[in-house]
């Protein structure tokens, strides 16, 4: 309701712009000597009227981003207290792997792992029910039920190798985390990565890696199959908006660190309805081909990379679609050359360690120690 006055088609008698007159005169008549504090919260404080920030109005601000490592630990431990969690889950291992994740991801996470413990009606939540739950706030639900035919699961198993496969050669990429041609979300299969740690900037030679890697899939479709699909098309959509950016945002490009064009955020703010264009024609030109150099360097990198390694790739997307999920370690093991292990059932959970010897050597992180021999009561 703190919107910028002034702003959209409605003129200063809008209901809404009164609401924040009287806002604002409300808050003026608070004297110093009160002790009231007034807490209010956005999502949008870039379309706030100026007006709200003054000295004596809201004047400080907390910034509330996405937790850290520790912060996830925390909220992962209020999350879990209801729920009766077995000994072997690891509450710092989970926190460390889910960078990016909202207070509200984690909470759904906690809450998917416990369904599939329930599910398969198991007093306690297992380690691997978080896995499975991560990877599904990760990649969304798998569609088990949606039928593919065999021409689409082999071209499914080459796009996602060539992803894969590129992301693991690349320097400067994050590190593998699975590749999964079972139907999930709106994706026919999935190459997923996790960074190590929470970023917060990117570099040049990270972003053009991903365009290596969002061109992957497409070059193995071409290499190896002879064909192009529209399976490529989100891939080619992402990448030439990073190129975008990258030329007209971030000032990577060789035209040197301008920003061109307005953000189309402005249009909310009602300042400016249409896009404001503050380049030259010629400039235009320019952009277009800077944008078309990062996703051609892409492409070329990503071609080179599956046309070196070509029996490399054709194990993978064996291996694919042999065992539909294959994960960060198996991809190393096929790059070196190695056997795979033999799989294992993904659908059912490890089975269960001698809780007992594991209770006494390693407590769960945050409860006090207990002696040998004695459990502590747990449901
Ligand atoms: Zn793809």
């Amino acid at each position: 309701m703190g919107r910028h006055r002034g702003a959209g088609l409605g003129g200063g008698h809008d209901e809404r712009e009164q609401t924040l007159n009287q806002l604002l005169v409300e808050m003026d008549g608070f004297e110093s000597n009160e002790g009231v504090i007034l807490i209010a919260a956005t999502n949008r404080p870039d379309v706030l009227d100026p007006a709200l920030l003054r000295p004596g109005r809201f004047d400080r601000r907390v910034v509330v981003s996405r937790p850290d490592v520790r912060g996830r630990e925390e909220i992962l431990r209020v999350h879990t207290r209801k729920i009766p969690v077995s000994d072997d889950v690891d509450l710092p291992v989970l926190a460390r792997g889910t960078p990016g994740f909202s207070g509200a991801d984690l909470a759904n996470m906690v809450n998917e792992a416990a369904l599939s413990a329930a599910r398969q009606n198991r007093k306690t939540v297992l380690m691997w029910d978080f896995e499975q739950a991560k990877d599904k706030v990760l990649m969304g639900a798998e569609r088990k039920s949606m039928l593919l035919s065999d021409e689409e699961k082999r071209v499914t198993a080459y796009h996602e190798a060539g992803h894969a496969l590129v992301a693991a050669m690349r320097e400067h990429s994050d590190p593998l985390h699975k590749v999964t041609i079972i139907p999930r979300g709106m994706a026919l299969g999935v190459t997923m990565q996790l960074p190590i740690d929470d970023k917060h900037t990117y570099t040049r030679d990270y972003l053009e890696t991903r365009l290596a890697i969002m061109m992957g899939g497409r070059v193995a479709e071409e290499l190896f199959l002879n064909t192009m699909t529209t399976g490529a098309g989100n891939d080619i959509e992402q990448a030439s908006d990073l190129a975008r950016k990258m030329t007209c945002e971030f000032g990577m490009s060789s035209l040197g660190p301008i920003t061109f064009g307005k953000k189309e955020e402005q249009i909310f703010l009602g300042r400016e309805i249409s896009q404001h264009r503050d380049f030259s024609e010629e400039t235009a030109q320019k952009i277009d081909a800077e944008v078309r150099r990062f996703v051609d360097d892409g492409y070329n990198s990503a071609r080179h990379i599956l046309e070196s390694n070509r029996p490399i790739l054709e194990t993978i997307a064996m291996a694919l679609l042999e065992r539909e999920v294959i994960d960060a370690n198996e991809v190393q093991l096929i790059i070196e050359g190695k056997e795979l292990p033999i799989k294992v059932n993904p659908n059912v959970p490890p089975p269960a360690k001698d809780d007992d010897v594991q209770q006494v050597l390693k407590p769960a992180p945050g409860q006090p120690n207990v002696a040998p021999g004695e459990r502590p009561a747990q449901a």
